[in-house]
């Protein structure tokens, strides 16, 4: 009975493995290699895009952006967020209710100090850009996408 409950554990230990690894290694429509990544984005784009980084909190020009206009992914200018859909979190990073279109974001399992959470990616070239949470505007969506200003760029709606 002992060396069952081994071999189940042990299968689902390596099955957990096995998954995680299948999603880190997700194919994506625009595919780099890690020096590619490194020779195109900045320092800063590369630790928090394909490195899975933060940037410090009340950091980013972005936070304050209220003009009509959309964001899109630092690394490949997919459109991931839309102004009207920005709130004020007060958490210091840029948050949104939802993304643009839910096809053009991935959500990954993530931990966050040990504690199970959602990263969102980029559909589009895999990039991280920050993680979801359920404590977002009730009388929307309740969902806060926060997300790192460093791995968007803004595009006003009048260019
Ligand atoms: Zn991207």
């Amino acid at each position: 009975m002992k060396q069952l409950l081994l071999l189940f554990l042990t299968v689902l230990i390596f099955g957990c493995n096995g998954n995680a690894q299948d999603e880190k290694n997700k194919e994506y429509p625009l595919s780099k290699t890690e020096a590619e990544w490194k020779a195109e984005l900045s320092p800063q784009e590369f630790q928090i895009l394909r490195k899975g980084g933060t940037e410090p909190p009340f950091s980013s020009p972005l936070n304050d952006i209220d003009e009509p206009g959309t964001f899109v992914c630092a690394a490949c200018e997919n459109p991931l967020y839309r102004t009207k859909n920005k709130f004020d979190s007060g958490t210091g990073w840029p948050s949104f209710d939802r993304p643009i279109n839910e096809e053009n974001v991935d959500y990954r399992p993530d931990r966050i100090n040990g504690v199970k959470a959602t990263e969102v990616a980029c559909a589009n070239c895999g990039g991280h850009l920050g993680h979801v949470f359920n404590d977002g505007p009730k009388e929307t969506t309740g969902r806060r996408h926060c997300i790192n200003g460093i791995a968007m760029k803004f595009i006003p709606d009048t260019k």
